[in-house]
């Protein structure tokens, strides 16, 4: 399949938009969970240490499994949930936003598009409230009916509902979920944004319809010059939209770098996992991250590399110290012991004894279903 990606330009030639640094989320556990761990103080480590960078008119995805504190990074970029550390910047001045007219002023530069087209559209409403609404709360509604007339059908235009006069007085209901998820789309345009934060915006659509969606997506990066985050647990659709893939594991970036580099050659051993279990049209049995252990329990993480329990090649410092990540090509990075000392897999030496699994935590409010 031809990937997206490679028609886009090259890495260093576009400005970035939005950036995260250090970004930490911890959610606090509720008095009821605490006396089970019996500890004070304890919280979900949702996202720790996040780096990211988007940049106008490319497409970076964030991938990892459910609870892996994707969905969480692209809330707190909305400014949607408070940080617990870290810093976000918007062409490079940090921004934090709670609310009123600074948070409206944030929102009309950085648009979110949620998962679930059905609950981001009030039933109640038909197309033209949404999209006037969204206009009107911007400032961007025109002089005189005509001017309005005229911005709605070019939004409708944007996202490919054409003629718009066949969808602008439907009622969410009258539509199919990909066309509910293009007039959310439309939505967030209505705002003029320079980002575009998608959390998983094709998954609870129908396989058929996926590749229309992603495919205009690809096409504001391409028209608009918007910096899109895609955020998915489906590798083979961030390789085939993004420019960058960003892998996350249990709150953390654990290998990121041009989505043909990350995806044709991964370094980390998870991201290898999660390639190995990406569904693939030759092969009889469904994939399966099961049987391979689970994601870690957020609340009490493990120490050293979050993924050593899991990872065939752990060696004893893994238990012990975080990678950092290294660069291992242009712009290619890997947190992973086996780089940082030059190692390859089969050079790695097994810890004595492996660590006993753990179970899997909870991600959080607001986490991937
Ligand atoms: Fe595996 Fe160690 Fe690399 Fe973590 S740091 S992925 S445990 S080899």
């Amino acid at each position: 399949m031809t990937t997206l990606s490679e028609t886009s330009p090259a890495p260093g030639t576009t400005d970035v938009v939005l950036e995260a640094e250090d970004l930490t989320k911890h959610f606090p556990v509720r008095r009821q969970l605490r006396a089970l761990f019996s500890g004070d103080r304890l919280a979900v480590h949702a996202v720790d240490d996040v780096n990211l960078l988007l940049r106008r008119g490319r497409v970076t995805a964030l991938v990892g499994e459910s609870g892996s504190g994707k969905s969480t990074v692209a809330r707190l970029l909305a400014q949607l949930y408070p940080r617990t550390g870290g810093a976000i910047r918007l062409h490079g001045e940090a921004t934090t936003v709670r609310g009123g007219r600074r948070f409206r002023a944030y929102s009309g530069r950085v648009q979110m598009i949620f998962q679930d087209p059905f609950a981001s559209l009030n039933p109640v409403h038909t197309v033209r409230y949404h999209l006037t609404r969204a206009l009107r709360v911007h400032g961007r509604v025109g002089r005189g009916k005509l001017a309005t007339e005229e911005a709605l059908a070019d939004l409708l235009r944007k996202v490919q509902l054409t003629p718009p006069e066949r969808y602008i007085d439907k009622f969410p209901h009258e539509l199919s979920g990909g066309q509910r998820q293009r007039v959310a789309i439309a939505r967030a345009l209505a705002a003029g944004p320079e980002a575009l934060l998608a959390d998983e915006p094709v998954s609870m659509l129908d396989v058929s319809i996926r590749l229309g969606v992603l495919n205009l997506l690809a096409g504001l990066r391409e028209r608009e010059g918007l910096a899109i985050l895609y955020v998915t647990h489906d590798i083979a659709s961030a390789r085939y939209l993004a420019d960058v893939i960003a892998v996350m594991y249990a709150g953390q970036i654990i290998e990121s770098g041009p989505a043909a580099q990350v995806t044709d050659a991964p370094a980390h051993p998870y991201t290898q996992l999660l390639l190995s279990a990406a569904p693939d049209p030759d092969r009889a049995e469904p994939p399966s991250l099961r049987g391979r252990g689970a994601p870690p329990n957020l609340i009490r993480p493990p120490s050293g590399c979050r993924f050593h329990p899991r990872c065939p090649f752990a060696m004893a410092v893994c238990a012990e110290e975080r990678p950092a990540a290294i660069e291992i090509a242009p712009g290619h990075t890997s947190a992973c012991w086996l780089h940082a000392k030059g190692l390859s897999a089969d050079q790695s030496r097994p810890l004595a004894e492996p660590p006993p699994q753990q179970t899997h935590g909870s991600g959080g409010p607001g986490e991937e279903k």
